[in-house]
């Protein structure tokens, strides 16, 4: 039998009859104490906590529907929810590191995910190297005896550089060190992390997979080698995902095949009309030759997302700001991964870059959304309007 197609498997998966009783969506437990009638059933529920009810922080029929699901999806070992996409990143860190450890980190990482490791690992005797995202097998020479663990996030934040994953995590295994992902651009559909020799792969659910913007959660998963560390660092700093948001990612996984194909083709044709005009310097879009770390894209990757950023000639403040302002789809706002358009300017990308180049250019980065992209194009051919009148 050929192996299943993960569009299948996001519509199945997790919907256990046992959990379910039939009912087509896995149902919301609310839930804090569980109460037992004998010693033994209490054990068991103890000894079985990522699969049987023993307290509502350990999960619940819910919860754990959406981790066999999100399991699955990856073919991983298992799975730990996190209140939040960054609480996914730090918890998943934290659980691997202690101090007088070393972690590498790619230069162009989620902006908080850097925040937390220069103001929260720091604290902690954890030292941080960041590195150019574009290294690949010559992460070797920063890897210390010390180093625990070797963070990916590809593509890049901001300025989407596509890294060499398999290179990278070869260097870090022959050290021993971990290797984890932040996967939330392209999901499990789109890039698999284990086949690619990621150890722990994590995701903001924020994004992609509640995809309405409504609810604010995070996932990690792990291979075998590291699943019990994982989900003892998780559980001893009492991270709990609430029940009506791990509802929200298992309803938004059920459709998130035909919205990524949407969010895909939407972006490719709106990143194609970008290419042409005369006010974009280049695109950051894996698809494109002119993203950093395209041709690894087109090796490891199945496909391409919402989300991408182009580079300004002009980048002067007033027109960026005129560009911006006035629009009709795309709004300003920080997360992306919803049904709505964004769009947001970088003109300081520079200061949150410390081990590659950047020479100051401004960025703009598009999340594009499911409206009409002919729609999105006349809202971006009138924002080049307000900018040219400045
Ligand atoms: C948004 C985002 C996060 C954080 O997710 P939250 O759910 O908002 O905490 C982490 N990593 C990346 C790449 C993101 O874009």
């Amino acid at each position: 039998m050929s192996k299943e197609s993960k569009n299948s498997t996001l519509v199945h998966a997790g919907r256990s009859k046992n959990r379910t009783f039939g009912i087509v969506n896995p149902p919301v437990f609310h839930a804090s104490t569980v109460v037992f009638d004998t010693l033994d059933e209490m054990k068991r529920a103890g000894a079985a906590q990522h699969e049987i009810m023993s307290y509502g922080r350990r999960g619940t029929p819910t919860s754990f529907a959406l981790c066999e699901a999100l399991t699955e999806l990856s073919d991983g070992a298992g799975t730990v929810l996190y209140g939040s996409g960054l609480a996914a990143v730090t918890h998943a860190i934290l659980a691997f590191v202690a101090t007088g450890d070393h972690v590498l980190i790619p230069d162009a990482v989620y902006e908080p995910t850097r925040q937390f490791a220069d103001e929260i690992l720091s604290k902690f005797g954890v030292a941080v190297t960041y590195y150019d995202p574009l290294i690949g097998s010559g992460i070797a020479a920063l890897i210390r005896p010390e180093t625990k663990v070797v963070f990916v996030e590809s593509p890049g934040s901001i300025t989407m550089e596509v890294q060499d994953v398999p290179a990278i995590a070869d260097a870090a295994h022959k050290a021993g060190a971990v290797v984890i992902l932040d996967n939330t651009w392209a999901t499990p559909l789109l890039f698999d992390a284990f086949a690619h020799g990621v150890d722990v792969s994590v995701l903001s659910l924020t994004k992609y997979m509640v995809g309405h913007a409504d609810a604010l959660l995070g996932s990690a998963t792990a291979n075998a080698a590291t699943i019990d560390r994982l989900r003892k660092g998780g559980g001893l700093l009492g991270t709990n995902a609430a029940p009506d948001d791990v509802y929200l990612a298992l309803r938004g996984m059920r459709t998130l095949a035909v919205r990524m194909k949407q969010h895909q083709a939407a972006a490719l044709e709106i990143a194609h009309w970008l290419d042409a005009r005369p006010e974009v310097d280049h695109l950051r879009h894996p698809a494109f030759p002119s993203c950093p770390g395209h041709d690894i894209w087109k090796r490891d990757f199945s496909g391409s997302s919402g989300l991408f950023s182009f580079v300004l000639k002009d980048g002067n403040p007033a027109r960026v700001k005129a560009f911006l302002e006035g629009m009709t789809y795309f709004k300003m706002g920080f997360s992306w991964g919803g049904y709505e358009s964004l769009a947001l300017a970088y003109g300081a990308v520079t200061k949150i870059r410390t081990a590659s180049h950047w020479d100051g250019a401004t960025v703009i980065r598009l999340h594009i959304g499911l409206e009409e992209p002919q729609d999105l194009i006349a809202d971006l051919e009138a924002a080049f309007g307000r900018y040219h009148a400045v």
